[in-house]
């Protein structure tokens, strides 16, 4: 989750791989349906790694074990597939 003391950076959104994180009302939001804590693309969460002021804490109402998020991962991965190529001709 992000916090109020978020500056609106705006440099985590492009960083998330699950584009879970936009501009809420006043400050950035992350969706916690969307957020893997970065499971599943990369070692550790970008956003936080990324953040200038640190505020990023896991969410206290949605902390999920390393197999949840896994699953997680692979249910947005499922239901957002790569186009397929286009046909050679
Ligand atoms: S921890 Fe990873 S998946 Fe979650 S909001 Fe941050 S960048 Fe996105
Ligand atoms: S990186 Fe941190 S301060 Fe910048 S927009 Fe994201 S949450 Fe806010």
């Amino acid at each position: 989750m992000i916090t109020d003391e978020c500056i609106n950076c705006d440099v985590c959104e492009p960083e998330c791989p699950n584009d879970a994180i936009s501009m809420g009302e006043s400050f950035y939001e992350i969706d916690p349906h969307r957020c893997t804590e970065c499971v599943g693309h990369f070692d550790e969460p970008q956003c936080v790694q990324i953040c200038p002021v640190a505020c990023i804490p896991v969410n206290p109402a949605h902390v999920e074990t390393r197999p949840m998020l896994m699953a997680k991962y692979e249910r947005l991965t499922a239901a957002a597939p790569l186009e397929p190529a286009a046909p050679q001709r």
